[in-house]
Order: C-alpha cells, then structure tokens, then sequence
C-alpha cells in the first residue's frame, strides 16, 4: 500500500528523526507531527549544560522552527494526543480535532518514576509530585521535589542549585551522577543515594563503575549506598529518613533520578499490545499493522528497551524504512555516552563482570583518563566503556558490529593503533 499520510506523535528525538528521515528518503506525502512542546528539543542537556546555565532553550531545540515549514512537515505544538483509533487512522488531540493519517507512528517516550519507595508526605499546604490525567509526573512549582525530564523540570531544579543549598539525589545512574556533577559545578552540597554498590556496574562493568562512583566523593559528593524511607516536605524544605540512619535529615531539595517509565497509555487504550513498553517488531511495527513506535515509548519484543538518545533516533531511521517498503539500516551495538566532572564517558554493547566466560581487558589506566574497559567473551569484544576516548568506543563498535578476533595483550596496549585490529 502506498502511504500518503503520517503522523507521529511526540516531539522527542525519536518523532523528530522520524520526520526528517522520511523527508530525507523520498517521502513526499502529508507529514505531521504532534508535539507537546512548542519546538521540540533534546534532552542530555537539561542534566549538562543546560542546568549549569551555560545554554539556553533556543541552543538545545531539535530543529529551528523555519526547518519544519522548509521540509512540509505541520508541526502542531503545544498539543497533546489524548486517543488513537488504529483501524479509522485516527488520531485525537486535547482540543478536540481528529486528525487521520495512513500510518500513525507513537515517540511519546517515557516519564520520570516516582518511587514508591519514597512515602512522600507533607506538612505543608505546598503540594506533592502527583499524577495528572495522563498519567505524567506533576511537580508543583514551588515544591522542592524534583524530577526530571523536561524543560520546565530543569528549570525549576535550576532556581534551587545555589552556592550552598542542600540537595539530595536519589539514584547514582547516568541522569542522577550527572545533576550531581553538575550541582556542584554550581555551589551545592550534594548527597546522594543509590541501593546498588557500586550503581552502573550492570551498564560499564563492575571495574569501571567502581572508579566511576569514586569521582563524586572526590569531587565532595557524599555518596551513600542506602534508600530512602520517608521524604517529607516541610515549610522550609524537605526532612528525608535514610535507611540505617538514626535522625532524618534536612534537604532544600530532593530529585528522584531512579527511572523512567515508557508512555504507553495511548497503545494501551487502543487495544495495542504494551509490556514495559509498546511491544514492536524489527520495522518498529506494533501490534497494529498501521501503528509504528519508536524511541523510550518502545520495546522490541524479548529485548530490554534502550533509553538511549541514539537508539531513539536510529529507530526513527527502522520506521522510515518500514513505511516507504526501503533497506533497513543495519543493526549496530548500542552506544550512548555521558558526562560527568569535566570527563566524556562513552559505552557501546553490552559490559559482563568477569567470569568463566567473560574477561575484562583494560586499555590504558583504569583511573587515569583517557583509558578504556572491554569485555570479551572468548576473543571477540561485545562491549566497551571509554573514558575521554571517543576514538576507541567507535572502534570497539566496529570490532563487536563486524565480530572480529582480537588478541587481549593487542587491545591493552595503548601504543597499538586499535583501527589496525579491524583490519584482521
Ligand atoms: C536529563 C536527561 C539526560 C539524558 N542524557 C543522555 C545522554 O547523555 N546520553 C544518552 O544517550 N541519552 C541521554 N538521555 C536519554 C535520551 O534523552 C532519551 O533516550 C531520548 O530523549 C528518548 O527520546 P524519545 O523521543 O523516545 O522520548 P522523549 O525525549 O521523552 O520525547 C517524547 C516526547 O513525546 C511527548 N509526548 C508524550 N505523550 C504525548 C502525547 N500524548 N501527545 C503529544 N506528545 C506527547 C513528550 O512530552 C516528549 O516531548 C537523557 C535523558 C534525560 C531526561
């Protein structure tokens, strides 16, 4: 069939990619996209540069606002998609108009957990992170509780992070390590709290992530393996019980960094098939021949869902080739990066702790940028961590994507040029 129309729903980096690879392959139909924002723009920044103050939100929008009117594409910002009828190719927003379209692609992405285990209380009149109708987080504008995935969200994190103000992050993943390296690029003493020791270790390897966790007590973080038990917002901050710790303790702000969870309510109203995400095929297929979903919002069937920026743009690149009938681009190692105390981290396939079948091989230091951490199995790479060395993370990709044999002592060495493993 030949499809004249789409849409796509959200306007993160997986619905943008979208558009734009349609347009870029040939797509010469209608092309709409729905987004919540007014001009959709990128995430990483909002727990990097953009918290620090150092960009603002015009620097950090996907696309300028004149690009869409140049590639056709009707960008209907500020809007939300409220139902989806797959069989009538039907789209609702809020305001009540009905859009139709031939394929209608779902990028909603996902929204920040609250964490049950967080029994947030207050004593104050000042309200609480709540539920609204679309099952988003709500956090109140002056509450000192915070999450954070959205513009607004660092914002109001922002106005808070002053020379001095106590802050409390529960959860040491990617987003919590860097708001902390961040908070105290800008004056604040930092607390932060993770259950696992060290956290990451399941993303970088127990190694790396050891040394990766040590950077935020060197850099004045005090760095807790423990949870939280209450957290209760008072009229001048927040009182937070830690587990094992006699007193409660005083906080002027709390972020809750300990997850996402994927948007599926509009799959799931409409019959679609959703578990931990909208279940999708290799073409981003859902479980509706005409209904496509791509980015955080996704899972592919018996896969854990990525929640990278890259996997969400090259999934706008798998649905594009779906809906015009074209090549899909091949299947490359997962790669995302991470900044944190002035240091570039880079990861790319899957990282194991040694054992029976996995070994570690260290290039370089460990501690002493720029090094690297592979894991092998037998003599192929299946994954890599970089630190401050970009070049051997796209090699390492290319070593796990083309499966090539590597000798360990060869990969150590940092005098060997790794490029020159490829050619093997
Ligand atoms: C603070 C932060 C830092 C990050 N840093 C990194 C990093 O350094 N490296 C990395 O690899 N990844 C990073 N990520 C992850 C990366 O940004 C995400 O994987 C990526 O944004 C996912 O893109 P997406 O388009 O699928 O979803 P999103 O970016 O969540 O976009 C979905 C959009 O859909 C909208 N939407 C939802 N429902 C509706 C509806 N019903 N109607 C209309 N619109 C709707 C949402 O409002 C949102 O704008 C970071 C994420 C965050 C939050």
């Amino acid at each position: 069939m030949t499809v004249s129309s789409v849409l796509v729903v959200g306007g993160g980096i997986a619905g943008v990619s979208t558009v734009a690879e349609l347009r870029k392959n040939g797509y010469a139909g209608e092309l709409t996209l729905i987004s919540a924002d007014a001009l959709p723009y990128d995430r990483p920044p909002l727990s990097k540069e953009y918290l620090a103050g150092g960009r603002d939100l015009e620097s950090i929008v996907l696309q300028p606002k004149q690009w869409y009117a140049d590639q056709e594409i009707s960008l209907v910002g500020g809007a939300a998609a409220v139902a989806i009828r797959p069989a009538a190719g039907e789209v609702e927003l809020a305001d009540g108009r009905v859009l139709t379209a031939d394929k209608i692609v779902l990028a909603t992405g996902g929204r920040a957990v609250l964490p049950a285990v967080a029994q947030v209380r207050r004593d104050v009149s000042v309200g609480l992170p709540v539920s609204n109708g679309q099952n988003r987080p709500v956090v109140p504008d002056r509450s000192p509780i915070h999450v954070l995935r959205e513009v607004a969200d660092a914002d109001r994190l922002r106005t808070q992070l002053v020379p001095g103000a106590r802050l409390l992050i529960v959860g040491a993943g990617l987003i919590g390590a860097e708001v902390a390296s961040t908070a105290r690029g800008l004056g604040a003493e930092v607390v932060l709290v993770d259950p696992l020791s060290p956290p990451l270790a399941a993303a970088v390897g127990i190694e790396a992530a050891r040394w990766l966790h040590g950077l935020h007590a060197a850099h004045g973080v005090e760095a807790l393996t423990t949870t939280v038990e209450t957290v209760l917002e008072t009229s001048t901050g927040v009182a937070v019980q830690l587990k094992g710790e006699p007193d409660s303790r005083e906080f002027d702000a709390v972020l809750l960094a300990v997850g996402l969870v994927p948007e599926t309510g509009l799959a799931e109203a409409a019959g679609l098939e959703t578990s931990r995400g909208i279940l999708v095929d290799a073409g981003q297929v859902t479980s509706h021949p005409s209904v496509l979903a791509v980015g955080d919002c996704a899972r592919l069937r018996d896969h854990h869902r990525a929640e990278h920026w890259e996997a969400a743009q090259l999934d706008g690149a798998r649905a594009t080739a779906t809906i015009l009938e074209t090549e899909p681009p091949p299947v490359t190692a997962p790669w995302w990066w991470s900044d944190r105390y002035g240091l570039h981290v880079e990861g790319v396939g899957e990282m194991r702790s040694p054992d029976a079948e996995h070994q570690t091989v260290v290039r370089g230091t460990l501690g002493e940028p720029p090094f690297s951490v592979f894991t092998l199995r037998g003599e192929q790479v299946i994954g890599a961590v970089a630190v401050d060395d970009p070049a051997a993370a796209k090699t390492a990709r290319r070593l796990i994507d083309r499966g090539v044999d590597v000798r360990p002592a060869d990969l150590a060495d940092p005098t060997q040029n790794l490029r020159t493993l490829l050619r093997r």
